[in-house]
This record gives structure tokens, C-alpha cells and sequence, in this order.
């Protein structure tokens, strides 16, 4: 019978991103709803010295497949490996994160299994034994609940990034660590040549800060404004679709519905007016300030603080402002 609750952690360039901390917190909480086990599957290259460090969230048991051609991640390496491991397993709940990557993988692992998938939650509960997970639908204007019809199995659900609390890790805890024997696939089609990074920017997806620009910067190189206040508060820069289909800003920092989903803890939008489809990536984000000059831009009925003021005398007194706190600290 299926049992306990098995997060799918992702781990990239040496160590696990901080969604998979965020997915095992929540896992071990509805195991314990359940009053079931939490494992996790983990797949990489040099994963082996770190997995048990998952045991820090709650997870008891990690299935570890460390493998060099695992070391990016690839659907048609990684969907096998890890509906193998499941079928071998057996959890009643599998939850990994709603990265790119994570949605990606889920929804194969979900078809080879025949299992019902809920992307991009963001709040999950077990009810008389049972999973019931909340998603954003229509982009962001409603919410709806989810639950699985009786029999299916596994009950699978992806968790929007930044949106789930993390625990405190208990660096006195560690996971056992088992290597699963799977069957990688023999001959693959496609390969990862090369993965670019862009170096020392912080991941928007996985970024606590945003700093947002839109047509109103009116420039590409006004955005410098808004990159040194993003690194004086360690965050990321993002864009309206406004700025990045004018060549300001490149695609990967497009936010809404066309662009990425971000729930940073401060998102900034300056010179950005605030239409439904940017709404759509950055509403559920837990602070939102808005700079606008225009005080009936739908921007501020989202915004906990707004600025009615032009952002080119704001900002750069803002940034004043932080310079001398982070000077005073
Ligand atoms: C199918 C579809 C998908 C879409 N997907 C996305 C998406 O993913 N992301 C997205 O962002 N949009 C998306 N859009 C586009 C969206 O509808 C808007 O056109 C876009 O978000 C507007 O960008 P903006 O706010 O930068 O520009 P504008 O709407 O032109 O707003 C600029 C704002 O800057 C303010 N401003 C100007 N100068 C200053 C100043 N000096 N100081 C302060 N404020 C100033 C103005 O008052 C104004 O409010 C999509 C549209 C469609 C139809």
C-alpha cells in the first residue's frame, strides 16, 4: 500500500537550490499530517556527500543516483530514473518544486505513472488522509483547490518557489543515503552541450528582491539605476514585457504571464503600470512597492507601499537612503 511522502529535490552546480529545502520543509509537514515517512529522490553529479544534509529539513531517507550523465538536468534522463524510483517506493504524495526544471520533470513523471498533477502550488493540506493543494488559475485572478480521485496514485503537486516556509535546518539531523539501482537510458537523443550561467546575478526565480523596471525607465541604460539597488539589497532585476520587447532587457527577466512567476519577499516595479499580465508573475510576491508617477496606475491596488513620484528623483535618493543604513549596520 502507498505510504509516506517523497520530495523530488533539484540540485544544481554542486549544491541543492533553496527550493528543494522549501519542498522537503512542507513535505515533512504533511507527512506528519499523515503520521507517514518523508524521502526524497535526488539525481546529480556529486550529490552523494550532500544529500544527507536534506536530513536538516525532515527527510529521513534520500534515493540518491549520482551518475555524471545526470549531472544537467535532461527530461529524457531524469523522467525515467525518477518514475523508477517511485514505482519502487511506492509514496502516496510526491512533491517537487515548480522551478522550470520541476514543472518540466513532474509533468513526465506524472504521465509515465498515470498520476494526477497540480502545478505551481501554493498551499497544500492533507484532509482526512488525503491531499488538497491550492493553485493560482487564470493567471492569478482566482484560486483554485485540487484534489485527487480515490484509488489514484501517487497524489502529485509542484510547489511555487518562495512561497512555502522553510524550516529552521537541525544541522543535528541527517538523512540515510541509499543508491537505487536504475536503468538509465540506453541511448539518448539529445545532450547538454554547454550550460551558460549568468555569472554572479542572483536567479530571479529564486530571488528574495526583485527590482523591476518597465517602459517608464525609458531608456536600456537606465536600468543601471535599477541593478545597483538590486545589489546593494542582493537581489535580482526583472523587467515588464513593455521593456524587454523594446531589446531593453533580455527575456529571461521578463515577469508575468508571458515571462516568469516570481513570489520574491520585496518586489520593487518601477515605471511599470501595473497590467494584468505582469500581475500575473509578481502578485502573490509579500511585500510589493510600486514607483509610478501616475497616481491611477493599476500598479498600486497591488502595492503594499506606493511612491507617486517620477522614479528618477526616487530612486536614486532610495539608494542613498539604503547606502547609508548598510553603512550605519
Ligand atoms: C497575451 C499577452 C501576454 C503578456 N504578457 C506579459 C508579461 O508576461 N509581462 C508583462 O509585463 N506584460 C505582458 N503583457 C503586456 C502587458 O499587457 C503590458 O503591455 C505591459 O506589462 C506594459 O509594460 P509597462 O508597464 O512597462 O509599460 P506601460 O504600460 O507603458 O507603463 C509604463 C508606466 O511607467 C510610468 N512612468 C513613466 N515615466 C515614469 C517616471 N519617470 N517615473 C515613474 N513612472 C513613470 C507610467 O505612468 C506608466 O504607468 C502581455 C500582453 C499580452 C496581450
Amino acid at each position: 500500500m502507498a505510504q509516506g511522502v517523497c520530495v523530488i529535490a533539484e540540485f544544481r552546480n554542486g549544491a541543492f537550490r533553496r527550493v528543494s529545502f522549501e519542498v522537503a520543509s512542507e513535505g515533512k509537514r504533511l507527512a506528519d499530517a499523515l503520521g507517514e515517512p518523508l524521502t526524497a529522490i535526488a539525481l546529480g553529479q556529486g550529490i552523494a556527500a550532500a544529500a544527507a544534509d536534506l536530513g536538516e529539513y525532515g527527510v529521513e531517507k534520500v534515493y540518491a543516483v549520482d551518475q555524471p550523465v545526470l549531472k544537467d538536468y535532461l527530461a529524457e534522463t531524469y523522467a525515467p530514473v525518477v518514475a523508477e524510483v517511485l514505482r519502487t517506493l511506492q509514496p502516496k504524495v510526491v512533491l517537487s518544486p515548480a522551478s522550470v526544471d520541476g514543472k518540466d520533470l513532474s509533468a513526465r513523471v506524472a504521465a509515465r505513472l498515470g498520476a494526477g498533477l497540480a502545478q505551481d502550488c501554493t498551499a497544500l493540506q492533507i484532509e482526512a488522509g488525503a491531499l488538497k493543494a491550492k493553485r493560482p488559475v487564470y493567471g492569478g485572478k482566482a484560486l483554485a483547490w485540487y484534489e485527487w480521485a480515490d484509488g489514484t496514485w501517487p497524489q502529485m503537486a509542484s510547489c511555487r518557489p518562495n512561497v512555502m516556509a522553510c524550516v529552521m535546518p537541525d544541522s543535528s539531523k541527517q538523512a540515510a543515503v541509499e543508491t537505487p539501482a536504475v536503468t538509465l537510458p540506453a541511448a539518448l537523443k539529445t545532450r547538454v552541450v554547454a550550460v551558460e550561467a549568468a555569472d554572479g546575478k542572483v536567479d530571479l526565480a529564486e530571488a528574495q528582491v526583485i527590482i523591476s523596471g518597465g517602459r517608464g525607465l525609458k531608456a536600456p541604460e537606465n536600468f543601471a539605476l535599477l541593478e545597483e539597488l538590486a545589489l546593494l539589497l542582493g537581489g535580482a532585476v526583472g523587467a515588464s514585457r513593455a521593456a524587454v520587447d523594446a531589446g531593453w532587457r533580455p527575456h529571461a527577466e521578463q515577469v508575468g504571464q508571458t515571462g516568469k512567476v516570481v513570489t520574491p519577499s520585496l518586489y520593487m516595479a518601477c515605471g511599470i503600470s501595473g497590467a494584468i499580465q505582469h500581475l500575473a508573475g509578481m502578485g502573490s510576491s509579500k511585500f510589493i512597492v510600486a514607483v509610478n508617477k501616475d497616481p491611477e496606475a493599476p500598479i498600486f491596488s497591488k502595492a503594499d507601499y506606493g511612491v507617486v513620484d517620477d522614479l528618477f528623483q526616487f530612486v536614486p535618493a532610495f539608494i542613498e537612503e539604503v547606502k547609508k543604513l548598510k553603512a550605519a549596520c
